[in-house]
Protein backbone atom coordinates (compact mmCIF):
# COMPACT_ATOMS: atom_id res chain seq x y z
CA UNK A 1 0.00 0.00 0.00
CA UNK A 2 0.80 3.38 -1.12
CA UNK A 3 -0.24 5.98 1.19
CA UNK A 4 1.19 9.65 -0.27
CA UNK A 5 5.05 9.27 0.01
CA UNK A 6 4.66 6.46 2.68
CA UNK A 7 4.95 2.59 2.31
CA UNK A 8 3.10 0.20 4.24
CA UNK A 9 3.67 -3.74 3.78
CA UNK A 10 1.60 -6.29 5.63
CA UNK A 11 3.35 -9.64 6.47
CA UNK A 12 2.02 -12.39 8.28
CA UNK A 13 3.64 -14.37 11.18
CA UNK A 14 1.50 -17.23 10.81
CA UNK A 15 -1.87 -18.60 11.50
CA UNK A 16 -4.09 -18.10 14.05
CA UNK A 17 -7.02 -20.84 13.76
CA UNK A 18 -10.14 -19.40 15.50
CA UNK A 19 -13.67 -21.12 17.05
CA UNK A 20 -16.42 -19.26 17.22
CA UNK A 21 -16.75 -18.75 20.71
CA UNK A 22 -13.79 -16.44 20.40
CA UNK A 23 -16.63 -14.30 19.36
CA UNK A 24 -19.06 -14.90 21.58
CA UNK A 25 -21.52 -17.17 22.63
CA UNK A 26 -24.64 -17.53 20.31
CA UNK A 27 -21.84 -17.26 17.14
CA UNK A 28 -23.48 -18.86 13.89
CA UNK A 29 -21.74 -17.61 10.36
CA UNK A 30 -20.83 -20.97 8.99
CA UNK A 31 -19.43 -19.35 6.04
CA UNK A 32 -16.68 -17.66 8.01
CA UNK A 33 -15.51 -20.73 9.86
CA UNK A 34 -15.37 -22.23 6.73
CA UNK A 35 -12.27 -25.12 7.51
CA UNK A 36 -14.02 -27.47 9.81
CA UNK A 37 -15.70 -24.96 11.72
CA UNK A 38 -12.81 -22.83 12.45
CA UNK A 39 -11.05 -19.28 10.54
CA UNK A 40 -7.64 -19.41 9.53
CA UNK A 41 -7.12 -16.23 10.25
CA UNK A 42 -3.30 -14.51 9.75
CA UNK A 43 -1.12 -13.06 12.43
CA UNK A 44 -0.23 -9.56 10.69
CA UNK A 45 2.80 -7.87 11.05
CA UNK A 46 2.93 -4.34 9.21
CA UNK A 47 5.98 -2.47 7.68
CA UNK A 48 5.84 1.10 7.16
CA UNK A 49 8.56 3.03 5.23
CA UNK A 50 8.54 6.69 6.00
CA UNK A 51 11.53 8.89 5.08
CA UNK A 52 14.88 7.16 7.02
CA UNK A 53 12.46 5.51 9.83
CA UNK A 54 11.53 1.94 8.80
CA UNK A 55 9.21 0.98 11.20
CA UNK A 56 7.74 -2.31 12.51
CA UNK A 57 4.17 -2.42 13.59
CA UNK A 58 4.17 -5.45 15.84
CA UNK A 59 6.19 -8.32 16.64
CA UNK A 60 3.56 -11.38 15.75
CA UNK A 61 4.09 -14.50 17.44
CA UNK A 62 7.47 -15.42 16.85
CA UNK A 63 9.09 -19.20 16.62
CA UNK A 64 6.31 -20.51 18.80
CA UNK A 65 3.00 -22.07 19.05
CA UNK A 66 0.25 -21.28 21.46
CA UNK A 67 -2.91 -23.91 22.15
CA UNK A 68 -6.24 -21.98 22.82
CA UNK A 69 -9.08 -23.36 24.22
CA UNK A 70 -11.86 -24.87 22.10
CA UNK A 71 -9.40 -26.03 19.72
CA UNK A 72 -7.87 -22.72 18.60
CA UNK A 73 -4.29 -22.10 18.71
CA UNK A 74 -1.70 -19.96 16.86
CA UNK A 75 1.68 -20.71 14.91
CA UNK A 76 4.16 -18.26 14.35
CA UNK A 77 7.85 -17.68 12.78
CA UNK A 78 7.78 -16.33 9.71
CA UNK A 79 8.14 -12.89 9.84
CA UNK A 80 11.32 -12.72 8.65
CA UNK A 81 10.28 -14.66 5.35
CA UNK A 82 8.19 -11.72 4.55
CA UNK A 83 10.87 -9.11 5.84
CA UNK A 84 13.46 -10.66 3.65
CA UNK A 85 11.03 -10.42 0.34
CA UNK A 86 10.88 -6.80 1.20
CA UNK A 87 14.66 -6.60 1.14
CA UNK A 88 14.78 -5.90 4.62
CA UNK A 89 17.18 -7.09 7.26
CA UNK A 90 16.93 -6.80 11.61
CA UNK A 91 19.20 -3.98 11.92
CA UNK A 92 16.98 -1.93 9.51
CA UNK A 93 14.03 -1.55 11.79
CA UNK A 94 14.79 1.76 13.70
CA UNK A 95 10.99 1.10 15.75
CA UNK A 96 8.77 -1.25 16.80
CA UNK A 97 5.42 0.04 17.50
CA UNK A 98 3.50 -2.61 19.90
CA UNK A 99 -0.61 -2.33 19.17
CA UNK A 100 -0.56 -4.37 22.45
CA UNK A 101 1.14 -7.05 24.42
CA UNK A 102 -0.67 -10.13 24.22
CA UNK A 103 1.21 -13.29 22.65
CA UNK A 104 1.17 -12.79 18.70
CA UNK A 105 2.35 -9.28 19.15
CA UNK A 106 5.64 -9.37 20.92
CA UNK A 107 7.10 -12.69 19.77
CA UNK A 108 9.66 -11.34 17.92
CA UNK A 109 10.96 -8.69 19.69
CA UNK A 110 13.66 -10.70 22.65
CA UNK A 111 15.21 -14.02 21.57
CA UNK A 112 15.06 -16.79 24.19
CA UNK A 113 18.01 -14.81 26.18
CA UNK A 114 16.13 -12.05 25.98
CA UNK A 115 18.32 -10.06 24.04
CA UNK A 116 16.24 -7.65 21.35
CA UNK A 117 16.25 -9.38 17.64
CA UNK A 118 16.03 -5.83 15.91
CA UNK A 119 19.12 -4.79 17.23
CA UNK A 120 19.09 -0.83 16.66
CA UNK A 121 14.71 -0.41 16.98
CA UNK A 122 13.32 1.59 19.62
CA UNK A 123 10.13 0.26 21.27
CA UNK A 124 6.96 1.94 21.40
CA UNK A 125 3.82 0.43 23.14
CA UNK A 126 1.03 2.48 25.37
CA UNK A 127 2.48 2.21 28.93
CA UNK A 128 -0.98 0.87 30.46
CA UNK A 129 -0.13 -2.57 28.86
CA UNK A 130 3.52 -2.86 30.79
CA UNK A 131 1.29 -1.90 33.66
CA UNK A 132 -1.10 -4.96 32.78
CA UNK A 133 1.44 -7.27 31.29
CA UNK A 134 4.72 -6.72 33.27
CA UNK A 135 3.65 -5.43 36.30
CA UNK A 136 0.20 -7.02 36.54
CA UNK A 137 -1.99 -10.38 35.72
CA UNK A 138 -1.36 -10.54 32.00
CA UNK A 139 -0.13 -13.22 30.21
CA UNK A 140 3.41 -12.53 28.81
CA UNK A 141 6.45 -15.07 28.23
CA UNK A 142 8.69 -15.13 30.21
CA UNK A 143 11.53 -14.40 27.99
CA UNK A 144 9.47 -11.36 26.61
CA UNK A 145 9.04 -10.01 30.10
CA UNK A 146 12.92 -10.18 30.83
CA UNK A 147 13.66 -8.17 28.05
CA UNK A 148 11.67 -5.86 28.22
CA UNK A 149 12.79 -5.20 31.95
CA UNK A 150 16.57 -5.46 30.89
CA UNK A 151 16.08 -2.65 28.05
CA UNK A 152 13.91 -0.24 29.25
CA UNK A 153 16.54 1.98 28.29
CA UNK A 154 15.36 1.91 24.69
CA UNK A 155 11.76 1.63 25.10
CA UNK A 156 8.53 4.60 24.88
CA UNK A 157 5.65 3.94 26.76
CA UNK A 158 2.91 6.36 25.65
CA UNK A 159 0.19 7.75 27.78
CA UNK A 160 -1.55 10.06 25.33
CA UNK A 161 -2.03 10.22 21.34
CA UNK A 162 0.94 11.41 19.66
CA UNK A 163 3.31 11.27 16.27
CA UNK A 164 6.23 9.01 16.22
CA UNK A 165 7.54 9.82 13.03
CA UNK A 166 6.51 12.42 10.30
CA UNK A 167 3.16 11.28 8.96
CA UNK A 168 2.82 8.52 11.60
CA UNK A 169 0.46 9.09 14.70
CA UNK A 170 -0.57 6.68 17.69
CA UNK A 171 -4.35 6.50 18.53
CA UNK A 172 -4.74 4.93 22.45
CA UNK A 173 -7.84 2.67 21.83
CA UNK A 174 -8.20 1.16 25.41
CA UNK A 175 -9.97 -2.25 26.03
CA UNK A 176 -9.10 -5.37 24.21
CA UNK A 177 -6.10 -4.23 26.42
CA UNK A 178 -5.92 -1.60 28.40
CA UNK A 179 -2.54 0.14 26.83
CA UNK A 180 -4.06 -0.98 23.15
CA UNK A 181 -3.10 1.60 20.80
CA UNK A 182 -3.72 2.26 16.46
CA UNK A 183 -1.54 3.86 14.17
CA UNK A 184 -2.63 6.59 11.50
CA UNK A 185 -0.58 7.04 8.86
CA UNK A 186 -1.00 9.89 6.41
CA UNK A 187 0.50 11.84 3.83
CA UNK A 188 -0.78 13.76 1.03
CA UNK A 189 -4.35 13.06 0.28
CA UNK A 190 -4.53 9.48 1.52
CA UNK A 191 -4.48 7.54 5.33
CA UNK A 192 -4.91 4.33 6.41
CA UNK A 193 -5.70 3.08 9.84
CA UNK A 194 -3.58 0.27 11.56
CA UNK A 195 -6.40 -1.36 13.93
CA UNK A 196 -3.97 -4.04 15.49
CA UNK A 197 -6.65 -5.68 17.58
CA UNK A 198 -9.18 -3.18 18.41
CA UNK A 199 -11.31 -4.80 15.81
CA UNK A 200 -10.69 -8.50 15.04
CA UNK A 201 -12.31 -9.23 11.98
CA UNK A 202 -14.57 -6.91 9.61
CA UNK A 203 -17.02 -9.40 10.15
CA UNK A 204 -18.10 -8.03 13.58
CA UNK A 205 -19.28 -5.06 11.37
CA UNK A 206 -22.39 -6.65 10.63
CA UNK A 207 -22.08 -8.69 14.22
CA UNK A 208 -22.04 -5.73 16.23
CA UNK A 209 -22.61 -8.23 19.41
CA UNK A 210 -19.32 -9.99 18.30
CA UNK A 211 -16.97 -9.09 21.29
CA UNK A 212 -12.96 -11.08 21.25
CA UNK A 213 -12.17 -13.26 23.46
CA UNK A 214 -9.06 -11.14 24.44
CA UNK A 215 -10.80 -8.00 25.59
CA UNK A 216 -9.97 -7.54 29.10
CA UNK A 217 -12.39 -4.82 29.42
CA UNK A 218 -15.17 -5.74 27.18
CA UNK A 219 -17.37 -2.76 27.82
CA UNK A 220 -14.08 -0.19 26.38
CA UNK A 221 -13.08 -2.46 24.18
CA UNK A 222 -17.00 -2.19 22.37
CA UNK A 223 -16.60 1.92 22.47
CA UNK A 224 -13.20 1.62 20.93
CA UNK A 225 -14.43 -0.35 17.92
CA UNK A 226 -17.53 2.02 17.91
CA UNK A 227 -15.47 5.14 17.24
CA UNK A 228 -13.64 3.05 14.98
CA UNK A 229 -15.97 2.22 12.87
CA UNK A 230 -17.26 5.97 12.61
CA UNK A 231 -13.36 6.63 11.31
CA UNK A 232 -13.44 3.88 9.02
CA UNK A 233 -16.24 5.11 6.81
CA UNK A 234 -13.99 8.10 5.84
CA UNK A 235 -10.67 5.93 6.00
CA UNK A 236 -9.29 2.70 4.94
CA UNK A 237 -7.74 0.43 7.99
CA UNK A 238 -6.79 -3.12 8.18
CA UNK A 239 -6.18 -5.08 11.37
CA UNK A 240 -3.81 -7.97 12.96
CA UNK A 241 -5.77 -10.14 12.10
CA UNK A 242 -8.22 -9.25 8.86
CA UNK A 243 -8.50 -12.17 6.25
CA UNK A 244 -5.83 -11.67 3.29
CA UNK A 245 -4.72 -8.91 5.75
CA UNK A 246 -6.53 -6.29 2.92
CA UNK A 247 -7.55 -3.34 3.85
CA UNK A 248 -11.38 -1.50 3.55
CA UNK A 249 -13.38 0.62 4.90
CA UNK A 250 -17.24 1.03 5.90
CA UNK A 251 -19.58 1.54 2.92
CA UNK A 252 -23.08 3.01 3.05
CA UNK A 253 -24.99 1.42 5.48
CA UNK A 254 -22.80 -1.43 7.26
CA UNK A 255 -21.16 -2.74 4.33
CA UNK A 256 -17.70 -3.90 4.68
CA UNK A 257 -15.76 -2.68 1.24
CA UNK A 258 -11.98 -3.68 0.31
CA UNK A 259 -10.22 -2.12 -2.86
ZN1 LIG B 1 -3.82 -10.67 18.08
Amino acid sequence: MQIGEIRVDAISDGTFVVHPTYFGDGVARPEFFARDGFAWLPIGCFLIRAGERTILVDAGLGPDQDELPEGMRLVGGQLFVGLGALGVAAGDITDVVITHFHTDHVGWLFDLAAEPVFPNAVIWYGAADWDYFVNGPGDIRAHIRDGLLAHADRQHPLTHDTAIAGGVSVVLTPGHTPGHLCLEIASGNESLLLLGDAITCPIQLSEPGWHSYGDVDAAAAQRSRDGLWERLRSTPGVGAHFPGLAAGRVGSGINWVTD
